[in-house]
């Protein structure tokens, strides 16, 4: 009852029992503890595409590295799933447990070789110190708990101390979390649509999804507030399935309503893409046959480009089969053009940072010309996002710029009212008045 099966290691239990003794004895002779709570990254993963007879070998791989990397009078315990925790008795001072952080990062990172494939993985290390960041047992790994998320958020395969702001910073990402998981589940979130119009004829020919979300005591929370927080878990990737299916059912909608062609765009943000792709071709198979001239485009970032180009191959299968690729606030990030050019990219969004300086701010006027220019010397379409004023849609046009999106235009809106304008088609009779 003290053990646990997999791997032999003391369970949760143990472990509790253990922690309050070498609390009583390090008291007793001026002492610390370090408590450190440790958790592998990406295990889900490993565990869904390798099998689970690989991922308990990984689990049991782990314990053993873990109990070689402290001494006798440590505990090494498995708390359940990929997480683990010891106790490290006997400190004289705080600072002596980075090394053994390091050198048990170090020793988990070390592949493990099955005989037909090796295995990855690596580790995020929370550190709470007793007594100096908790006085009880229950405290002390609330503390370590809090310090392995900044772990994680730092960007994994790291350890971090606690620190006391954390808790609140901690508490903060917990709700969201947690919040994000209810919203999922009970349908706070909602697509809305914003219009891109063509610039030569006034005509919607697309519309980008953007995420909302209705927290029932909280208001609405933008996306740049939530996504992050999402990035940091395996949630983003459920979100991304959400956005992705109702995106292509509303396309389907539309498609029966005649309100074809379309272009609807949805963003991708850098942890959610490996899991986007492989979704994609799925959802695409299942809804694209219905949603008859629509097309899905991808939003990504200039950021993005190396770990799209390493995924060249299903990239292209996608645009294979109808979806095409947009630069997302092009202009901020550093892309060669080569890499534009040979990732077969569709479209650039020029940043909305330097629409907003048009037509009084001489660099912006011509950065976006540049921009213009050479997008369509590479052969790709641009458009212009974040356009509030009929100056700037003049500006635009005057310079060729294809499509033009921004609040000038209209704001993001909800389906039905999305739909409402593609009926009318023209969004705003000024904007044929351009001509
Ligand atoms: P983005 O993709 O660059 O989206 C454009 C943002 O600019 C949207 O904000 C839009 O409402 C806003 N905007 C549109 N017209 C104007 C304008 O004329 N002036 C100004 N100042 N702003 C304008 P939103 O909806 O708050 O989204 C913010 C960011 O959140 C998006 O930036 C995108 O990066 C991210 N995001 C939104 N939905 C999703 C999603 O479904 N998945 C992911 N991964 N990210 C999303
Ligand atoms: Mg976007
Ligand atoms: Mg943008």
């Amino acid at each position: 009852a003290h053990h646990d099966a997999l791997t032999g290691l003391p369970n949760r239990l143990l472990l509790a029992a253990n922690l309050d003794q070498a609390m009583e004895h390090a008291k007793r002779h001026g002492k610390k503890i370090g408590m450190f709570l440790l958790d592998l990254d990406r295990f889900k993963l490993i565990n869904d595409t390798l099998g689970h007879a690989a991922g308990d070998l990984l689990l049991q791989t782990v314990a053993q590295r873990l109990q070689q990397c402290v001494r006798a009078e440590d505990t090494v315990a498995r708390l359940g799933g990929d997480e683990f925790a010891i106790i490290v008795n006997e400190l004289e001072e705080a600072d002596s447990t980075a090394p053994l952080a390091g050198k048990i990062i170090q020793s988990i990172a070390e592949p493990l070789s099955l005989p037909d494939k090796k295995i990855v993985t690596s580790t995020s290390i929370g550190i709470s110190i007793y007594p100096d960041h908790a006085s009880s047992a229950e405290d002390l790994l609330k503390a370590a708990d809090a310090a392995m998320y900044q772990a994680k958020a730092r960007g994994r395969n790291t350890y971090h101390f606690y620190t006391p702001e954390m808790t609140t910073e901690a508490a903060a990402y917990l709700a969201l979390e947690t919040g994000m998981r209810h919203a999922l589940a009970t349908g706070e979130f909602e697509l809305y649509y914003q219009p891109q119009i063509a610039l030569g004829s006034g005509a919607i020919v697309g519309v980008e999804a953007l995420l909302r979300w209705q927290h029932p005591t909280r208001g609405m929370i933008p996306p740049e507030e939530f996504i992050p927080v999402a990035e940091k878990s395996e949630l983003i990737e459920a979100i991304g399935d959400w956005v992705l299916n109702t995106a292509l059912s509303q396309a389907v909608s539309w498609s029966s309503q005649r309100l074809t062609p379309l272009r609807i765009a949805i963003n991708v943000s850098g942890r959610q893409l490996n899991h986007m792709i492989n979704a994609i071709g799925a959802a695409m198979q299942q809804h694209q046959p219905l949603a008859n001239g629509v097309t899905l485009e991808l939003e990504i970032t200039e950021n993005m480009l190396p770990s799209v180009e390493r995924s060249a191959d299903v990239f292209l299968r996608l645009k294979g089969s109808g979806m095409t690729i947009a630069i997302d606030d092009f202009g901020t990030g550093y892309s060669s053009l080569r890499r534009l050019k040979h990732l077969a990219v569709d479209t650039l969004k020029i940043d909305k940072a330097f629409i907003r300086g048009i037509p009084s701010a001489a660099d912006n006027t011509s950065i976006t010309s540049a921009i213009i220019a050479m997008a369509h010397s590479l052969g790709l379409k641009v458009i212009a996002e974040g356009v509030e004023y009929r100056e700037q849609l003049t500006f635009l046009r005057q310079h060729d710029c294809d499509e033009a999106q921004g609040y000038v235009i209209s704001k993001a809106v909800n389906a039905q009212e999305m739909t409402a304008l593609l009926l009318k088609r023209m969004v705003d009779p000024a904007i044929s008045l351009l001509h």
